[in-house]
């Protein structure tokens, strides 16, 4: 077989079901893959190669002793390093977690192990997934395989940069406010984000509870459904899964690949387009719309007032669930602790472990969030907030009510070069712009390549209610679909890859 690093992930998973291709194979030749192209990515923070060739070569002893294989198994896959992985090193970007090694696995990477799905190794995100580029990493930024110059998208930025660049076929990120679509859009790649409570949040390393969820990143819609059936559905061990069952987002995501979109009703979202937003981003945007109602689409603008307000309440709710969640960092039960000479009180430690251990965005949210939870604030910031939040979904419930889906870019911009932002925490945080509405809401979202702008690629999001994914699935296959036969080839393989 020519290079398996080409195929997709449901490709790969057949020819080894089929024989034609060992699961140990497939695995060498995306190790290999890393080994010639992270020097210049950096997608990687641990590589996990003993690891990965043992779990494959368990997939092809199991098929060789005629069990029976996962949708999935033996395709390499690239992890998020907030997903806790027992024996693996699991940092979050952090230096506050290094040298931390998890004695137990999160629901995510469990599941992804028992489908025989091979993990490649963690990969570099913002610290605690707070940022849009993955320059907020302690370990240094990842480069967007598109142009190394530019950065990847954060906060999955580590995986978006694996799976564009062929190290890896699948990958996980999370999304608290935008940190699947928007690494996935600017890399080219498919991003779902599950409705709140579709994947277990057990082991993910905690940002802002009420929002964080793992999903899919992958090189096409029907492998982001196959990975999300694999690690969705419910968990007793998180007290927010929702106890139903996974929305058939695979037969979805089959289904619409073939189908005209003729019945359904898509509203485009007028407060997300228009100022701020760059021409060519809105050119490839308005091109994918043109696509759906030539599918038979029904497209519409509607009006969502609030999500104007999602930025303010987003940097309200994520800092103070931040600034609880990471008081577990006291330098006693994790990773590093500064100063422990045995004279300075646990306090003096605690203080020196927390100035060195977190880096200037953390610090930042940390403080923000203090603030707006403290006594005679909370009503004027928290509670507002989730005032606004309420707001917000029911923009989405009312604009459901005459739409199937709503769409609007998944980016204002494309890939922004690595340094433009770092110094205006306010233009990193517009990164998040399209996405935070879903994000407050706890619906589905997915985004999908839809072109390029100057040569850079531009990805539509498509929303669904809460429960409903599989619409995100069946309309974002009928866009790919539709873009690869406009374009003549997916969107992907026109990156200029290293
Ligand atoms: N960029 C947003 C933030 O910095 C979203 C991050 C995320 O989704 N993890 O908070």
């Amino acid at each position: 077989m020519s290079d398996l690093t080409r195929l997709d992930a449901a490709t790969l998973a057949a020819e080894i079901a089929a024989g034609n291709v060992s699961a140990v194979e497939v695995a060498q030749a995306h190790l290999d893959r890393i080994d010639a192209t992270d020097q210049r990515i950096r997608a990687f923070l641990h590589i996990d190669t003993d690891g990965a060739l043992a779990a494959a070569r368990a997939v092809d002893d199991t098929r060789a002793s005629g069990g029976t294989l996962g949708p999935l198994a033996g395709v390499p896959l690239a992890m998020k390093d907030v997903v806790v992985t027992r024996g693996l090193p699991s940092t979050s970007g952090s230096k506050i977690l290094q040298g931390w090694l998890p004695p137990y696995d999160a629901t995510v990477a469990a599941r992804v192990k028992a489908a025989g799905i091979v993990m490649l190794g963690k990969t570099n995100m913002d610290e605690f997934a707070m940022g849009s580029s993955t320059e907020n990493s302690a370990y240094g930024p990842t480069h967007n395989p598109w142009d190394l110059t530019r950065v990847p998208g954060g906060s999955s930025g580590g995986s978006s940069a694996a799976v564009s660049a062929y190290q890896a076929p699948l990958g996980i990120g999370t999304d608290t406010g935008g940190s699947i679509r928007q690494p996935a859009a600017v890399t080219g790649l498919v991003g779902h984000k599950p409705t709140y409570g579709g994947v277990s949040r057990y082991g993910l390393i905690a940002f802002s509870s009420s929002l964080d969820q793992a999903g899919p990143l992958t090189r096409t819609v029907l492998d982001a459904a196959l990975l999300h059936e694999v690690i969705g559905g419910h968990d007793p061990a998180d007290s927010t899964s929702i106890d139903a069952p996974v929305p058939a987002v695979v037969a979805a995501a089959r289904g619409g690949a073939r189908a005209d979109l003729a019945g359904l009703r898509v509203g485009v979202v007028r407060e997300l387009t228009g100022d701020g937003y760059e021409q060519g981003v809105l050119d490839s945007f308005a091109a994918g719309l043109r696509l759906l109602t030539d599918l038979g689409a029904t497209v519409t603008e509607v009006s969502c007032p609030h999500f104007a307000y999602a930025l303010p309440a987003y940097y309200l709710i994520a800092p103070s669930e931040c600034s609880s969640n990471l008081a577990r960092f006291d330098a006693v039960r994790y990773g590093l602790r500064v100063g422990d000479d045995g004279v300075r009180s646990l306090e003096e430690v605690m203080s020196l472990t927390r100035e060195e251990g977190f880096g200037a965005e953390v610090k930042r949210r940390i403080i923000l969030g203090t603030y707006a939870l403290s006594s005679g604030y909370y009503d004027a910031y928290y509670g507002q907030a989730q005032k606004v939040r309420t707001l917000i979904s029911r923009d989405f419930a009312a604009a459901f009510a005459t739409c199937d889906v709503l769409v609007s870019p998944s980016t204002p911009t494309v890939a922004f070069p690595i340094g433009a932002r770092v110094d205006d925490p306010m233009a990193m945080y517009a990164a998040d712009l399209c996405t935070l509405p879903a994000s407050l809401a706890g619906t589905p979202a997915i985004t999908v390549p839809c072109g390029l702008s100057e040569a850079l690629p531009v990805g539509l999001q498509i929303m669904a209610p809460a429960m409903a994914d599989d619409r995100c699935y069946r309309v974002g296959a009928a866009v790919e679909a539709a873009v690869a036969a406009r374009d003549g080839r997916p969107v992907l393989a026109g990156a200029p890859v290293v």
